[in-house]
């Protein structure tokens, strides 16, 4: 290898609230697997829930490095991988699919039955070097990066793609009033697809007004309503209602309050899971039934969708830079963690020198 470096620093989690920045072997690679460079990571809601919980099968003498949003380059690759160079600019799609049952290959590998993810349940991205394995390779999971996209949205494009997976199912057309409820990175990139699409008004409501604030001067044609929602919506709609409603937050009663939201024929996306053990939440059906409601769920994002939002961005289509808010070097990833779970701005990342 070059550089013929054997060890490596890797924020590796070693039980739950046990992140510790420690030296690792740098992955030995075989002929048909990739070595990545990272130069960026950013933290995400999964990240933070293993964290604080805790991850299954990871423990003291099981550690795992998370991150599963990151970029880097091409440090090596084995002899029978027929793309891509060393020294290539590269964003890691994190989802591996077995690649033959029927989910994957309709092109839905990030809901196959055999999963894994890098920095899920195989090491990922908050290291120097992160090992691609075989399926990853041949899959397509490793994507060339254009010049114009920086490491750090190559990273944050992982959400977004998520983000773009809603997107697609509860589409925005021209002029419709769209409500985003959290402000957080997420809410922001579903407000900013709606935008892209010529959404009339994207309504962004969090119980943080500082939150919204941080929102709103990012993408100033967000209009940010922290008072009483339903009433803004219904005043602002001739009592209609809002024509989609995204719940981009973890919370009850958040999904609880969202149908009243929508009017007659109107898309309601939640699109933010509810924690284990909280997840039965009252819903008033009836207005499902009576104004023709259409309830979305969706969770992760198909290779399509990683390499649509990547070319949005590569296009200047829509500009996700802004939503990272502090960047951290790899041994303060602890400082990233306690961030995100804290709140404090909106997409933390992991830079590399
Ligand atoms: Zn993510
Ligand atoms: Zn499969």
């Amino acid at each position: 290898m070059r550089g013929e470096r054997i060890e490596m620093l890797a924020a590796r989690l070693f039980g739950k609230e046990d992140l510790r920045v420690v030296e690792t072997a740098v992955p030995e690679i075989n002929t048909d697997e990739m070595l990545v460079k990272v130069k960026a990571g950013t933290v995400c809601g999964t990240d933070l829930r293993m964290f604080k919980n805790g991850a299954d099968g990871v423990d003291i003498s099981h550690p795992l490095t998370l991150c599963h949003e990151f970029a880097g380059i091409v440090e090596r690759k084995g002899a029978e991988v027929k793309y891509l160079e060393e020294g290539d600019r590269v964003s890691v799609a994190p989802n591996i699919g077995c690649g033959v049952c029927d989910r994957c290959v309709s092109g839905n590998s990030h809901h196959c039955k055999h999963l894994k993810a890098l920095g899920v349940q195989i090491d990922g991205g908050f290291a120097e070097f992160v090992k691609i394995p075989a399926e990853a390779v041949v899959h397509g999971n490793v994507i060339p990066l254009s010049d114009s996209v920086s490491y750090e949205e190559a990273a944050a494009n992982e959400a977004f793609a998520c983000v773009y997976s809603a997107f697609e199912r509860y589409g925005v057309r021209p002029g419709e009033t769209v409500v985003v409820i959290g402000a957080g990175a997420i809410g922001l990139m579903h407000a900013k697809l709606a935008l892209m699409s010529g959404a009339g008004k994207v309504i962004m409501n969090d119980l943080s007004r500082p939150r919204l604030d941080e929102c709103a001067a990012i993408e100033p044609r967000i209009t940010a309503v922290s008072g009483n929602l339903a009433e803004y919506v219904r005043d602002s709609t001739g009592g209609e209602g809002a024509d989609v409603v995204i719940t981009a937050c973890s919370v009850a009663a958040v999904q609880q309050g969202a149908f009243a939201l929508a009017g007659f024929d109107g898309r309601v996306c939640f699109f933010g899971g509810l924690p284990k053990g909280r997840e039965t939440v009252p819903l008033d059906t009836n207005q499902i039934h009576y104004r023709q409601l259409t309830v979305i769920g969706t969770t992760r994002s198909s290779h399509g969708h990683y390499r649509a939002t990547l070319d949005l961005i590569a296009k200047g289509v829509v500009d996700i830079a802004p939503v990272i808010t502090h960047k951290f070097e790899l041994k303060n990833t602890l400082g990233a963690f306690e961030n995100a779970a804290g709140a404090i701005g909106l997409k933390q990342a992991v830079v590399f020198g």
